[in-house]
């Protein structure tokens, strides 16, 4: 296929401002308002790529007393097959019940204050309070639970590193004992089966959410769940609301969380970007994983570069996911008025990534003006030092 020339270009945009870009029939005007790139796209995109945008507001909400959920999964997002996103509310005293899955779980808390528990596999009890900003992470298999405190609970989001994974099929406490024989149950905890009753009384599918009491004093529980064998030496949280930028300029910031820093989250690594109004995340690219995005604040637009001539641009709002399939070309700009704020996923023991103005800089000069006919002042010019957020 021949590549856009110079011609194509000024025929695209001429038809996009003459006769041709009406727009006579229906249209979700609300969608179409928040997505200008799709409906009037840069003259630069071209071809038939798969969709790398989707958003929880558009995912059903599953709502129970004490909170709710909602996900996106390749179910609902094809391309995303790395990776999984759930959004969860919890009130104050409302519990994520004690579960586990065959997936690891990331977490940014998005507001409020949270009680984490787990057990580590000795068995011993990690208990932390979590607030804004904070990240958890558990591994395959290790059983913990979410329960909203004070004083208007939490809301998170929660990254799997499988997109096929789903908040609807993990091991629920109370639906494991539900669908225990009685007396196989009594017998393994050395009870008796009439003390266990209110066991066979939950919802056939268990809990799930549920308004409890607020709990106590995270020292009286710290103290009672490491009683028998102490306390677990894992750290399952990191406080990155007191983490100093990673990498700092003058449009923005960024803070790199991965097994480096972050030793528990041996399967997903994380930047969290904050973009100035302006402000460009460099085009870039990431050589060992596919990128999973979630907008926290602002509005920003992404473009993927998809090889062979294909390119295209979207928007993202907060609430959104993007996602980048494995070396694709990207970046990502703030074309709002406030802060952008939005979580590079991976599903990776670390964050690696390459940038164009880092290979064009560290290469031989004649050989990058052969190819892009640019001056060598020009070159001269270009960030020597991956800035990740530009203008430095
Ligand atoms: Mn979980
Ligand atoms: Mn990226």
């Amino acid at each position: 296929m021949e590549a856009q020339g110079a011609q194509d270009i000024q025929k695209i945009e001429k038809a996009q401002h003459d006769k041709s870009a009406t727009d006579p029939g229906p249209e979700n005007q609300a969608l179409k308002d928040s997505n200008p790139n799709t409906f009037m796209p840069p003259s630069t995109d071209h071809g038939e790529v798969q969709t790398f945008w989707s958003s929880f507001s558009a995912a059903h909400r599953r709502i129970q007393e004490g909170g709710w959920s909602r996900q996106v999964t390749v179910e609902d997002f094809p391309i995303s097959k790395d990776i999984a996103g759930v959004n969860m509310r919890l009130t104050a005293g409302g519990i994520r019940e004690l579960h586990w899955h065959n997936a690891a779980e990331w977490a940014l808390m998005l507001s409020g204050n949270a009680r984490i528990t787990a057990i580590d596999n000795e068995g011993k009890s990690a208990v932390r309070d979590v607030t804004k900003d904070d990240l958890w992470f558990f591994p395959t298999g290790t059983p913990h639970s979410i329960q909203g405190l004070e004083p208007d609970g939490c809301e998170f989001l929660l990254v799997f590193d499988d997109g096929k994974f789903s908040e609807a099929n993990t091991t629920l406490i109370s639906d494991w004992t539900r669908h225990t024989p009685p007396e196989v149950l009594a017998k393994n905890w050395g009870v008796a089966e009439s003390a266990l009753e209110s066991i066979y009384k939950v919802p056939p599918d268990g809990h799930y959410i549920f308004q409890a009491a607020v709990p106590g004093s995270l020292q009286d529980d710290i103290q009672a769940a490491s009683e028998s064998i102490g306390p677990s030496s894992v750290a399952f949280d990191f406080a990155m609301h007191k983490m100093p930028a990673s990498r700092k300029t003058q449009y923005g910031e960024v803070r790199i969380i991965d097994s480096r820093n972050f030793p528990v989250s041996t399967t997903i690594a994380a930047a969290h970007v904050i973009v100035k109004p302006g402000g460009l995340r460099e085009l870039h690219w990431h050589q060992n994983a596919d990128e999973w995005q979630y907008y926290v604040a602002g509005k920003g637009r992404m473009t993927v570069f998809f090889n062979g001539a294909k390119a295209r641009t979207a928007d993202f709002n907060a609430g959104d996911v993007g996602y980048v399939p494995k070396t694709l070309g990207h970046y990502v700009e703030n074309v709002g008025d406030s802060d952008l704020i939005f979580l590079e996923m991976f599903k990776a023991d670390r964050f690696m990534d390459l940038s164009l103005s880092e290979w064009v800089s560290n290469t031989p000069p004649e050989l990058v003006i052969q190819h892009l006919g640019i001056s060598r002042e020009t070159l001269q010019a270009i960030p020597k030092k991956k800035p990740l957020i530009m203008p430095q």
